[in-house]
């Protein structure tokens, strides 16, 4: 069996390797008997794979809307009955009903595939053209559920990605945001020929601000409805998305692209964000010495305390008690069950779809890169 480093993983890896260790499928692969804590974002994601659905892209909003509402109901009644969750149901409700009210106004893309699994063969660094395999031999790969590529007014191609932010992020932390320059990366291998232009961020402010004033009555592309490029371009059917690159968008493509593109329009902020072929390319490295190191029997596992993760830590009990030179082997065993040796997928929405999930823009605008 392939040995799998989920995006996840290799974010657990690096925020704190006791953490991953105790928690990862290749290690001692706990869970907590507690019920985890509601995922408001992953809710949200769930509604805007409907929102953004690449089949639904050109219906009416009259039909989309209740199913995206649906979508985040069904995320949300996936947790036991508790009052964090009527919270969570509350707050994600309001997040929508501004979110659909906003983002017609920022939307200047038309999707393409949403919530796809991408892999790729993690490079072994220590020499040039080959993969690293495990202790036993077996492939290694680097997987990532990838939440929405769309393509632009010029047939460029962006990897977006959906946060719910209780504040802006530093512009500095999104240039340096790896995760994402990985799925570029690991989309590239996936779809070959089909290079990414950057990454999209699209941060959801939680919760929204009191004072808005009246949402913007015009869609961004003058399209009408949730705005957007419409789907139904005549395009000889049955595209691959590596086709989908048309000669007369090529010529209008900016010759001194803009590396930061940043928008805000009432609780939603869009930065575009470049990449080029050289940081897309370095992630490859960056994952291979990194997956080198998962892989290394002797790997010391120090803690990495902190306080923007350890209060949300599952494991913060034992880690204590370890830091505390006491055994911790009777907390793990009273509250953590061993999980399955392998990571169990939800298939979603869209989710490995290929054919003609396409949205192609209608015409090319002026650029927006100046
Ligand atoms: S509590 Fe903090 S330091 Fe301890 S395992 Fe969790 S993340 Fe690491």
């Amino acid at each position: 069996m392939d040995y799998r480093v989920s995006a996840q993983e290799r974010a657990a890896f690096k925020r704190c390797r006791r953490q991953w260790d105790y928690g990862s499928i290749h290690r001692q692969r706990l869970q907590s008997l507690d019920p985890p804590p509601i995922d408001l974002t992953q809710a949200i994601r769930d509604a805007l794979a409907v929102y953004y659905y690449p089949g639904m892209w050109d219906w009416h909003s009259a039909i989309v809307l209740p199913l995206v509402r649906k979508a985040f109901m069904r995320s949300i009644a996936a947790a036991p009955p508790s009052a964090q969750r009527m919270e969570a149901l509350d707050l994600g409700t309001e997040l929508l009903e501004r979110y659909f009210e906003w983002a017609p106004s920022l939307d200047d893309f038309g999707p393409l595939k949403i919530e796809t699994d991408v892999e790729v063969l993690v490079p072994d660094i220590r020499e040039s053209d080959r993969a690293l395999c495990s202790a036993d031999g077996h492939r290694v790969l680097y997987t990532e559920r990838v939440a929405m590529v769309a393509a632009d007014a010029v047939d460029e191609y962006w990897v977006v990605v959906h946060r719910v932010v209780a504040d802006w992020q530093n512009l500095e932390d999104l240039l340096l945001d790896e995760a994402s320059i990985a799925a570029c990366w690991a989309w590239e291998q996936t779809y070959l020929g089909m290079d990414v232009a950057g990454t999209i961020y699209n941060e959801m402010l939680c919760p929204p601000p009191a004072a808005l004033g009246p949402a913007p009555t015009r869609t961004r592309t003058g399209s009408d409805g949730r705005g957007g490029y419409s789907q139904n371009e005549p395009s000889g059917g049955g595209r691959a998305l590596q086709q989908a690159e048309r000669p007369d968008r090529l010529e209008s493509r900016p010759s001194i692209p803009q590396r930061v593109r940043q928008e805000t329009a009432g609780p939603l902020r869009r930065t575009w964000i470049r990449r080029d072929r050289a940081e897309i390319g370095s992630a490859a490295q960056q994952v291979g010495a990194e997956v080198l190191d998962m892989l290394d029997a002797g790997l010391t596992l120090y803690p990495t305390p902190s306080p923007t993760h350890c209060p949300d830590c599952s494991f913060l009990a034992p880690c204590l008690a370890t830091a505390q030179g006491a055994d911790p082997t009777l907390d793990l065993a009273s509250r953590f069950r061993q999980g399955p040796a392998a990571v169990t997928y939800e298939p979603r929405l869209g989710a490995g779809g290929g054919g003609r999930n396409i949205s192609l823009p209608t015409k090319p605008p002026p650029s927006p890169w100046g």
